[in-house]
């Protein structure tokens, strides 16, 4: 019934709002400067060399372990940090977490970290990142800062900050590439080095035609093309034969915690 139903929302709206106060407890743990939060939990997931399958380097994804909903997928709760402004606060604790574990790995692992709305309009960005990297002691050249399409981003977000980090030696992944609109004139904007085939496009049933187009878009502008999503061999072979530099997907790797990549990869270390 329409009663029973709307008691449902109101639960649940009553259950989204209790989340997103218990996130805001980490959250302000994070703006004291503690490192030490509750909830948050940093994924890894392995992004390989096509067709050899080395791994060149890892992607940090972010979890929430919620008390009583379990391991919370990015989607649900980032949207509602962005929207109470804590995105870059985030960010930055992914950051920081990433490239201290970055440093322990094989020294030719790259790590990559998402940065959200929130992040690319901060002013502080470029020197939030430099001081990271001074503090952790990662080289510049481990870190890809990934970058994707935003509604209404202005289009000076975030530029000269990744110039600036560019310069550096920090790289740039353009994310999702294939589903938004404006995604080539970030092309243009920003110092990308890699481009990333969303899953979306890299798909069996995806058009030859327009993987081999974009292939040699990354081509001409001197950038590497990573393809998403890659979760079988057929798919896989055929990625690699079309020239797609790198990939990521559960065929060789899922997003696992930190202390388990060593075996999730088969790393000696
Ligand atoms: P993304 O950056 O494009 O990350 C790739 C997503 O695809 C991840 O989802 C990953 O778990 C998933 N994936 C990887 N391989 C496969 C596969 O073979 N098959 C399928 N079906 N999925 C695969 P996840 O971890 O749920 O993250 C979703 C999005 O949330 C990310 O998309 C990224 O945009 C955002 N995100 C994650 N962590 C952070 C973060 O620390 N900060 C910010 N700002 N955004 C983040
Ligand atoms: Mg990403
Ligand atoms: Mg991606
Ligand atoms: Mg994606």
């Amino acid at each position: 019934t329409t009663r029973g139903g709307a008691t449902r929302f109101a639960a649940e709206q009553r259950e989204e709002v209790l989340g997103s106060l218990a996130l805001a407890d980490d959250v302000r743990r994070l703006a004291a400067g503690e490192d030490d939060v509750g909830e948050l939990v940093l994924l890894h997931q392995p992004l390989v060399a096509l067709p050899s399958r080395t791994v060149l380097g890892c992607e940090a994804l972010v979890r929430w372990q919620h008390p009583t909903r379990g391991l919370l997928a990015p989607d649900t709760f980032l949207p509602v940090a962005e929207e109470q402004g804590h995105g870059a606060l985030l960010d930055a604790w992914v950051l920081r977490t990433a490239c201290r574990s970055a440093t322990t790995w094989p020294e030719q692992w790259t790590v990559s970290v998402n940065l959200g709305r929130t992040s690319m309009v901060d002013p502080g960005l470029a020197d939030g990142v430099r001081a990271t990297l001074a503090g952790t002691g990662l080289p510049p050249h481990r870190l890809r800062l990934e970058i994707t399409e935003h509604d209404q981003l202005p289009p000076d977000a975030g530029v000269d900050a990744l110039h600036e980090l560019a310069a550096l030696g920090v790289g740039v992944s353009l994310d999702d590439f294939g589903t938004g609109y404006t995604s080539v004139a970030y092309l243009q904007r920003y110092p990308v080095t890699v481009l990333k085939l969303d899953r979306s496009i890299t798909g069996s049933d995806a058009a030859g035609a327009l993987l081999g187009g974009l292939v040699a878009l990354a081509a001409a502008l001197g950038v590497d093309v990573l393809a998403e999503g890659i979760e079988d061999d057929a798919q896989c072979a055929r990625l690699a034969a079309l020239g797609v530099d790198a990939g990521q997907g559960w065929l060789f790797g899922r997003p696992v915690p930190a202390e388990q990549l060593g075996t999730a990869v088969g790393n000696p270390t």
